[in-house]
C-alpha cells in the first residue's frame, strides 16, 4: 500500500516548527519520501490524500497502560474477573486506543498474560490495536501493597511474586519465558493499597532490585519501575532501571541522580489528576484521596526541576481508570503543559520521548525518512492548543505502519 499525503502541515516532533505545504509518501510501511508538496511525484497505484493544510504528525505513544483493566470503580475486580474476560476487554480497549491516535503503547502489568495474548492477536491481525510492548505479570514482592489486603491464608498465585535475589531472577525469567517485552518492577507501595505497606514505603532491598535489573538486561529487556519516594527512586536508579513510573515524591538530589544515570521519567500525571476535583470523591475512597492529593501537589512543585535536569519525560496515562476511559490518553500531554512544559516539548513527550523509553526511537516517534509510517492527521494546530489531541473528532486519520487504521 502506497499513500501520499499532500498539502500537509508537517509537525515532525524533532522539535522543528511545523512546516506548511509539505507532502509525504508512505510505502511498504515506511516513510519513503518527505518534501515540499509541489515536488511530490506520487508513484503509480498510490492513493493521494489532500490534507488541506491539516497537521500531519507522528502517531502518539502511551508508555504506561493497564489495557486489560476497566474504567469503572471496582476495587475487587482483580479478584473476581476471569483472565479471558480481561483479555477480551483489553482487546476492545486497544481498538479504541488506536482510533484515538495512539499507534504504540506499553502495557505494565496484566494477569495471566492477557496482555501478551492481545499483543499476539494484534500482530496476527486478529484484533485491532496499536503496536504493543507488554510486561506480563508484575515483578513484585510477596505481601506487596499492590495486592491490597488479603488474609494470609488466601493465596493467589502470581508468577512475578518473589522474596530474595535468586527468586527475583526466577520472577523475571518467568515473564520473559511467557512473552514479556519489558519487566514491570513494583519497588514501592501503592496509592490505592488498603494494606499496611504505604506508597512511600520501599518494598524491596537494593540487592533484589539489582537482581531484577541484571536479569532483565541479560535478556535484553528494559525495566520500568513503579516507585514514589525519593529513597525508592534512588535505589531503582542505582539498580539500573530504565524508567521510573510515577516518581511523584522525588526530591532534587534524586532527580539529579536520575539525570546522571539516564533514567527516563513517566510521571503519569493523569493518575494524580484523577484524585483532584470534587467528583474524585465518587470514584475513590477517602484514604486514597488523602494520599494521592498531596502527591499531586508534590509532583507539580518539582516539575520545573524535572525539566531543568533535562530528564527524558514520556507520557503514560496509567489508564484506563475511573473517570478516564480508554481513548483519553492525550490528557497526559495537556497536564504536562498545564504544569509548565512548552507545548512542543509535551508533543515530543507523547511521541519521540516515548519511543526512547521503549528503545524504538529508530522506528517510531518522529516523522523522518525511513521510519515506520505511524502517522496521524489532526484538524488544527496542537502546538497552539494541545487539548485538541484529546478530541477524537480532531484526529481525522490514523495510520499504523503504512496502513490506514481509521479515517
Ligand atoms: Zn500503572
Amino acid at each position: 500500500m502506497k499513500t501520499v499525503f499532500t498539502n500537509a502541515t508537517l509537525l515532525d516532533s524533532t522539535g522543528a516548527a511545523p512546516r506548511p505545504g509539505m507532502a509525504l509518501l508512505a510505502a511498504e510501511g515506511r516513510i519513503a519520501w518527505i518534501g515540499p508538496a509541489p515536488e511530490a511525484q506520487p508513484p503509480e497505484g498510490s492513493r493521494v490524500i489532500d490534507l488541506g493544510g491539516k497537521t500531519l504528525m507522528p502517531g502518539l505513544i502511551d508508555v504506561h497502560m493497564h489495557i486489560t483493566q476497566g474504567a469503572e470503580p471496582n476495587p475487587i475486580a482483580e479478584f473476581t474477573e476471569t483472565v479471558p474476560f480481561m483479555a477480551l476487554r483489553g482487546a476492545a480497549q486497544a481498538s479504541i486506543l488506536l482510533d484515538s491516535g495512539y499507534t504504540t503503547m506499553r502495557n505494565l502489568g496484566a494477569f495471566g498474560y492477557s496482555d501478551v495474548a492481545i499483543r499476539e492477536a494484534v500482530n496476527k491481525g486478529l484484533a485491532r490495536g496499536p503496536r504493543m510492548l507488554v510486561s506480563g505479570e508484575m515483578v513484585i514482592t510477596e505481601g506487596s501493597g499492590e495486592r491490597g489486603f488479603l488474609r494470609p491464608e488466601v493465596q493467589i498465585p502470581e508468577s512475578g511474586m518473589f522474596v530474595g535475589a535468586e527468586e527475583a531472577r526466577r520472577a523475571v525469567r518467568r515473564q520473559v519465558y511467557n512473552g514479556a517485552d519489558v519487566i514491570k518492577l513494583i519497588a514501592s507501595g501503592r496509592v490505592g493499597s488498603n494494606a499496611y505497606s504505604m506508597p512511600w514505603d520501599t518494598e524491596m532491598t537494593q540487592e533484589e532490585m539489582s537482581a531484577v535489573c541484571d536479569e532483565a538486561h541479560r535478556w535484553g529487556k528494559r525495566v520500568a519501575a513503579h516507585a514514589y519516594s525519593a529513597q525508592s527512586v534512588a535505589m531503582c536508579a542505582i539498580a539500573g532501571v530504565d524508567s521510573i513510573e510515577h516518581g511523584a515524591l522525588v526530591d532534587e538530589p534524586t532527580i539529579a541522580l536520575m539525570a546522571e544515570r539516564g533514567v527516563s521519567l513517566v510521571p503519569t500525571m493523569t493518575a494524580f489528576h484523577s484524585y483532584l476535583g470534587a467528583d474524585a470523591e465518587e470514584r475513590y475512597p477517602a484514604y486514597r484521596l488523602a494520599r494521592g492529593r498531596p502527591m499531586a501537589q508534590h509532583q507539580r512543585d518539582h516539575f520545573q526541576a524535572y525539566m531543568d535536569y533535562g530528564l527524558n519525560i514520556a507520557t503514560g496515562s496509567d489508564g484506563p481508570r475511573p473517570g478516564w476511559p480508554p481513548g483519553t490518553s492525550a490528557l497526559e500531554m495537556w497536564l504536562l503543559v498545564d504544569a509548565g512544559m512548552p507545548p512542543m516539548q509535551a508533543i515530543q513527550a507523547g511521541t519521540r520521548n516515548g519511543a526512547r523509553v521503549l528503545g524504538l526511537e529508530d522506528d517510531v516517534g518522529t516523522v523522518e525518512l525511513g521510519k515506520k509510517a505511524d502517522l496521524i492527521v489532526v484538524d488544527g494546530d496542537p502546538v497552539e492548543d494541545i487539548s485538541i489531541l484529546q478530541d477524537r473528532k480532531c484526529i481525522s486519520l490514523v495510520m499504523k505502519e503504512g496502513e490506514i487504521a481509521r479515517e
